[in-house]
């Protein structure tokens, strides 16, 4: 396998005012800029309301900018809803889709997060599809089945618009989001070398460059061990990528 470049990517959720941002990106920026041959790529998700704001500030960075979600559809009567072509209009290049909060906390469907990884690519956003698995799904011995059917209901039925280029995948277990727990070293490898191969059993050899990110409390304590794993190629960072020191301390990680 290929060595990948690492995304570490900061997924705010509903969290920071706009005067917390700014001085929360400008650390992570600072920080960015001192790391020589820098080995990994950086992307922060705010709040829609703070991405304008938020790519003004980052013009002469590197680091990029996502949204948390986005509708399927361009335009029309969706009250509160945002579309993915209103995204880059305000310099987001990246999606979050599907992540746990909204298919479990909003009931979002796999044939609703599909609808959106499509209109997300229609606009050249790239993708981060998250899927994982609740605690009791786990104790049932079902992640992989349901990793493969949350990925099979996602993805768009033409598999060849597949590219490393418009998709990353996250494997966030539920039940690690946000609570501390993390699964053992071993099942990470186990789920990561069982979603690459089925990947690339799916999609074809263009898997094999696809980024997989895990997500689901990392922090700076277990960030070396998680993303020296195989088929690790960066991390979801939700709780640790709102304190400076430790989102910093990842990146430093995993610019190593
Ligand atoms: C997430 O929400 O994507 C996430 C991984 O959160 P946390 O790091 O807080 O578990």
């Amino acid at each position: 396998m290929e060595n990948m470049r690492r995304l570490i990517a900061g997924n705010w959720k509903m969290n920071n005012l706009a005067a917390r941002a700014e001085q929360l990106v400008q650390a992570i920026d600072n920080h960015s800029k001192s790391i020589i041959n820098n080995k990994c790529d950086l992307l922060i998700c705010p709040s829609a309301n703070l991405l304008q704001m938020i790519s003004k500030q980052l013009v002469n960075s590197p680091i990029m900018i996502g949204a948390q979600d986005c509708h399927f559809e361009e335009k029309g009567a969706f009250t509160g809803e945002i579309s993915a072509k209103m995204l880059v209009d305000v310099g987001a290049s990246y999606v979050l889709l599907g992540h746990s909060e909204r298919r479990h906390g909003l009931f979002e469907t796999d044939n609703v997060v599909r609808a959106k990884v499509k209109a997300a690519h229609k606009e050249s956003l790239i993708t981060i599809i998250c899927v994982g698995e609740t605690d009791i799904q786990k104790e049932n011995g079902e992640t992989l089945n349901i990793l493969e059917s949350q990925i099979n209901g996602s993805l768009p039925e033409a598999k060849d618009k597949i590219k490393s280029s418009n998709t990353i995948f996250a494997y966030e277990p539920v039940w690690a989001i946000g609570t501390g727990k993390t699964p053992t070293l071993t099942e990470i490898t186990e789920v990561h070398g069982q979603l690459r191969n089925f990947l690339i059993k799916e999609i074809g050899p263009e898997a094999s460059r696809l980024r997989l990110l895990y997500g689901g409390s990392m922090n700076a304590k277990n960030a070396l061990s998680i993303l020296n794993i195989d088929n690790v190629d960066g991390g979801l960072i939700g709780g640790a990528s709102l304190i400076e020191d430790e989102f910093c301390k990842i990146i430093d990680i995993a610019s190593e």
